[in-house]
């Protein structure tokens, strides 16, 4: 009898099962998502100038986050928008990230610019548009660095969990899941930032889970209320878009947050942690 064949029996290395430990990735900055302190990403949607991204670098690291964002290799729904600064931009990112303290977290869009984006990163983000690019999630994994993925545009959990499968199979277990929202019927947000697969994520995988409360709604203003609640509902950390200058910012401004609100948030962040016996990553000397 033909039968839709549940793909969760296939779910082999990343069920909560299959590890007696909760997995903890690392970045060489001393940066952690899985352990009692939070792993905080912040940084403009695009890199779009080495001021730019200097600026933003300086005052994300001031205002405690420990890794840096910021697309080089931009997923533009239209081929006509603004598709990022390439390899120039990689170079602005992690020039900028040393000088801070940081650790750099950015997005390769292409299978073959995975040796190249990693010579730069210190983590790769696969995009929601990408979750399930195959060929890119196994070429992500052979590079054996830490991989952010990002849950697709309408990807039930079973989906992105083999997604993370993918990247695990090819020896990469490095894997951190990151809840950027799902299309809705409503267009009051950008997308629904679904943050109970919070806690359900911790009973189905082992692996560390983060939210992105930026794309998650679309809506600067709901930005700080969302990372609260994704910290008090029990994320490993957040990845948040700031930007100098929203308004002119060359891709996500309307949800992009300035330094000044990032620095609020993570002193409202605090009480959160402690609340649910999480803490706010070190400040760096270098900051
Ligand atoms: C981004 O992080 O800027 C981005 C394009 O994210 P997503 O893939 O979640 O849309
Ligand atoms: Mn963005």
């Amino acid at each position: 009898m033909d039968r839709y064949d549940l793909p969760s029996r296939d779910l082999k290395l990343a069920r909560r099962e299959a590890r007696q430990e909760r997995t903890v990735v690392r970045l060489g900055n001393g940066a952690a998502f899985g352990g009692d302190t939070l792993a905080v990403c912040a940084g403009p949607c695009s890199v779009e100038s080495s001021e730019q991204i200097e600026a933003t670098a300086k005052a994300v690291a001031a205002a405690g986050a420990n890794v840096l964002r910021g697309g080089a290799f931009k997923p533009r729904t239209s081929p006509y928008a603004f598709q990022g600064l390439g390899e120039r931009g990689l170079v602005m990112l992690r020039t900028a990230a040393d000088r801070h303290g940081l650790a750099v977290v950015t997005e390769v869009l292409d299978p073959r610019d995975v040796p190249m984006v990693a010579n730069y990163a210190d983590m790769l983000q696969i995009g929601a548009r990408n979750m399930q690019n195959f060929a890119l999630l196994r070429e992500a994994g052979h590079s054996g660095k830490p991989v952010l993925l990002k849950r697709g545009l309408s990807a039930t959990v079973e989906e992105w969990l083999m997604a993370a499968e993918y990247v695990l199979l090819a020896g990469n277990d490095k894997v951190v899941l990151c809840e950027r929202g799902i299309r809705s019927f409503d267009s009051e947000t950008r997308n629904l930032l679904d943050l109970s697969v919070v806690p359900l994520l911790a009973a189905r995988t082992h692996l560390p889970v983060v939210v992105d409360p930026s794309h998650g709604t679309g809506v600067a203003r709901l930005v700080p209320p969302m990372a609260l609640a994704a910290v008090a509902a029990g994320a490993d950390g957040l990845l948040v878009e700031v930007h100098p200058d929203p308004a002119g910012a060359a891709s996500d401004g309307a949800q992009s947050i300035t330094p000044d609100e990032f620095s609020t948030l993570m002193r409202e962040l605090a009480g959160i942690a402690a609340a649910v016996g999480r803490r706010l990553p070190a400040k760096t000397l270098a900051a």
